[in-house]
């Protein structure tokens, strides 16, 4: 394994972090009065007990926002101009020339396949391991979604994977920025550079990450972007497209505005044959807009915790952090992610580990599964429109393509999440973790048989 990571030229994130040394090891409060605490879910004390940083976080800033635009009687982005406003901004605070506004993650990634005119016949590649809206705009648009391997150690799409998965018929290569971690951003762009497919980046859950200094959903033809309650900035539903493509934005702006073209107020000619209704409204824009006024702080907030977090996590075998590419200068920790090995701790099932954790009083979960043996996607090889239209050996094929050796060892066995709530605690929240992971590997042999 060691040689795999110097091969690949890859960056620990403890590494990243760089504070090992300054606290001159583990820190003397560890383990003290600790040493002998029993898991609770053996009947000891819970290593954490205040609960962990509620979601969303607000005050009177959004009160006044939401009343400002109820009072204005201009709720739709059609008759206000917050929602213009909200798009300046969220585009200047990623360095991006031009930023839509949709109804949510799903309708930006809708919006972009829309304007790329993707459609029947058309193959689009994603990663397996993501959440299912990233599936389901592909098949909404009666394409073929082809399904990629997960690179085991940073749980991002395997990019040698997604170029053997290139076909004539490839009109999208899709990576998703799981966890709000970059994926391979330079490979990918090798790829799309070589085969002359757009790139689009479903940066859902990477709000500010950056690779190489420069914020994710600039490197591709366009970017989507979620901010639905449980993202890192949210307003309940909605969602937005980055690019830096003038004519690309304003066929997003066609597409999700009814066909209809111009900004704001004003139609002008429409662009392409397909479009729907995917606007945002001012009430949502003038809450974004409130809560971009945390949102920096709460990104170095996460940053410092999880940094913290990965450097005690270092010292206990058998938990590994998800690994970065070189080119990350930030992920946006939407997911703390990490792999249990549970050869570490006595065979103690990764099941029962999560119980034992949870006993502590901290959330763990093992998060996506196996996309591509999920009946809701196998169902598509006997789907009747795709029957009709790609025939039936297309789809048995289909179905051999989706294949993710890698995918179902990290997910059947070892995959595991923090939360990004978690990572808006304090330092002490961080220790208890540890604390609590120490204890339960400690008494593992007695976890597993209770
Ligand atoms: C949340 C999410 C989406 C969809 O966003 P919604 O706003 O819920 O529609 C798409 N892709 C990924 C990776 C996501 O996490």
């Amino acid at each position: 394994m060691k040689n795999k990571f110097n091969r690949r030229g890859f960056i620990g994130i403890a590494a990243m972090a760089g504070a090992g040394a300054a606290f001159g090891g583990l820190p003397q409060w560890s383990f003290a009065g600790l040493q002998d605490g029993k898991p609770a879910i053996l009947g000891g004390e819970k290593a954490y007990t205040a609960g962990f940083a509620s979601w969303p976080v607000f005050d009177t800033t959004e009160e006044q926002a939401l009343i400002s635009v109820l009072k204005s009687g201009k709720w739709g982005r059609l008759d206000g101009p917050i929602l213009a406003e909200f798009e300046k901004t969220y585009a200047d605070l990623n360095g991006a020339s031009h930023c839509l506004g949709v109804s949510s993650g799903t309708a930006a990634l809708t919006t972009i396949l829309g304007a790329l005119g993707i459609g029947p016949g058309d193959e689009v590649v994603i990663p397996v391991y993501t959440f299912i809206a990233t599936y389901n705009v592909v098949v909404l648009n009666y394409a073929l979604p082809i399904l990629v391997d997960t690179d085991i150690e940073t749980f991002q799409m395997d990019v040698k994977k997604a170029e053997a998965a290139v076909t004539a018929q490839t009109k999208a290569i899709m990576p998703v920025h799981i966890g709000g971690t970059p994926a391979d951003i330079d490979a990918l762009m090798r790829l799309g550079e070589k085969t002359g497919i757009p790139i689009i980046e479903d940066a859902c859950q990477a709000h500010l990450a950056e690779w190489k200094g420069k914020k994710v959903g600039n490197f591709g033809l366009a970017g989507a972007f979620s901010f639905q309650s449980s993202k890192n900035l949210n307003c309940a539903e909605g969602g937005a497209v980055l690019t830096n493509d003038a004519g690309f934005a304003r066929t997003c702006y066609t597409f999700h505005n009814q066909g209809q073209g111009g900004t704001g107020t004003s139609y002008g000619t429409g662009l392409g044959t397909r479009a729907t209704n995917l606007r945002l409204t001012e009430f949502q824009g003038s809450l974004l807009l409130a809560q971009m006024t945390r949102l920096q702080r709460q990104v170095e907030t996460r940053t410092e915790n999880a940094n913290y977090l990965t450097e005690l996590l270092a010292d206990i075998p058998g938990i590994e952090p998800a690994k970065w590419y070189p080119g990350t200068t930030r992920s946006a920790y939407h997911l703390y992610m990490f792999r249990y090995l549970k050869e570490h701790f006595h065979g103690l099932s990764r099941g029962k580990f999560v119980d034992a954790l949870n006993a502590e009083g901290i959330p763990c979960d093992p998060g996506y599964g196996q996309m591509n043996r999920d009946a809701y996607v196998t169902g598509l090889a006997s789907n009747s429109h795709y029957l009709r239209m790609y025939g039936e050996k297309a789809m048995k094929e289909w179905l051999e393509r989706n294949q993710c050796p890698q995918n179902d060892t990290l997910t059947g066995e070892q995959s595991l999440w923090f939360f990004q709530t978690m990572l808006l605690g304090t330092r002490e929240n961080m220790e208890q973790i540890a604390e609590a992971i120490r204890k339960i590997q400690k008494y593992a042999k007695q976890i597993a048989k209770a």
